[in-house]
């Protein structure tokens, strides 16, 4: 009796863990973290000796330029715009078109619109510094759909980029210590290129390279390992019933073909800076632990932002 029940022992633990599985996903259930609850970030207009602004992206897949605000502005200003129309410098920028097309400018990306589920909360700006390279820092959370956090590996290339190289490398993540020793992390880096186009011909005439690097937190953990996050949200769902929200930020760097390592300089500045809104966010996110969600059917259908602090994902077309 005693040998069989040590034989089967694995056989009934595997069992045992199935029917814990289907029982914690299926069927009415409480989940804890706030997954639909709004995100407790700003994004600084000012960090250190770099000043953000807002970005805006056309929604026309032939242009999918982007701007920053000051750069509509000072268009519109000039007489630019939708059409030659004559163009308000005190109109809203929401209300401008693309400067280049025509086509509706909107603060998410057409890539992001598209590929991710409504109600994706992303925080964004673009980070200038006299005589540095523009930082783009993008921020963007997930909620009850695993989706919201797509692979970049996909998204950069639905928006037209090629990507040339995929690596993990450390960068500064704060002030050195007494001693002179910098604190690192490791970052995924991935290097693109985005040809640009000349809007009669529509033929590739440059390219323009640039670096894009992110890591993956949740309020408990963080990684630059998709495979890990999925399998610690996996874990986290179904034995702890909770389901923070996970976010994915990535710092975005033109490269320049003259000093083509000078991105690394400026992320091992910036993120010094950057990383703590990062862990302001994580701490915040963690104290909501014990939120509870009543959930009953799919989980995805529960999927909202109920914040008021950022923009969301649209379906294009609205
Ligand atoms: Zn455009």
């Amino acid at each position: 009796m005693r040998i069989a029940a040590k034989e089967a022992a694995p056989g009934i633990a595997a069992l045992a863990l199935v029917a814990v599985t289907i029982a914690a996903l299926s069927g009415e259930r409480i989940l804890y973290g706030d997954p639909t609850g709004d995100v407790p970030l700003e994004m600084p207009e000012q960090l250190g000796p770099w000043t953000g602004e807002a970005v805006w992206f056309c929604q026309n897949d032939q242009c999918a330029r982007s701007f920053p605000e000051s750069e509509l502005d000072a268009r519109a200003a000039a007489g630019e715009g939708a059409g030659g129309e004559e163009a308000a410098p005190a109109e809203p920028a929401a209300a401008r078109k693309c400067p280049d097309c025509g086509g509706e400018l909107s603060i998410v990306s057409l890539g992001e619109n598209t590929l991710l589920p409504v109600e994706t909360p992303i925080f964004r700006r673009v980070y200038h510094r006299v005589g540095h390279p523009d930082v783009l820092a993008t921020v963007v959370f997930s909620g009850m759909e695993r989706r919201s956090i797509h692979r970049p590996q996909v998204c950069l290339v639905s928006q037209g980029n090629r990507i040339l190289d995929e690596y993990t490398a450390s960068f500064a993540s704060g002030p050195s210590d007494e001693a002179g020793r910098v604190p690192k992390m490791p970052l995924r880096v991935l290097q693109v290129v985005f040809p640009i186009k000349d809007p009669v011909t529509g033929r590739t005439v440059s390219q323009a390279p640039s670096a894009y690097a992110y890591w993956l937190f949740s309020p408990e953990y963080e990684t630059v390992q998709h495979l890990a996050r999925f399998a610690r949200m996996l874990f986290d769902n179904c034995f702890r019933s909770y389901r923070p929200r996970w976010g994915y930020a990535s710092l975005s760097i033109a490269v320049d073909p003259e000093n083509p390592e000078g991105w690394r300089e400026e992320i091992d500045e910036f993120l010094p800076l950057f990383r703590p809104v990062i862990d302001g966010v994580r701490a915040r996110l963690a104290a909501r632990r014990n939120v509870p969600l009543r959930l009953s059917g799919t989980s995805a259908s529960a999927n909202e932002y109920r914040g008021t602090n950022t923009i969301t994902t649209v379906h294009p077309g609205r």
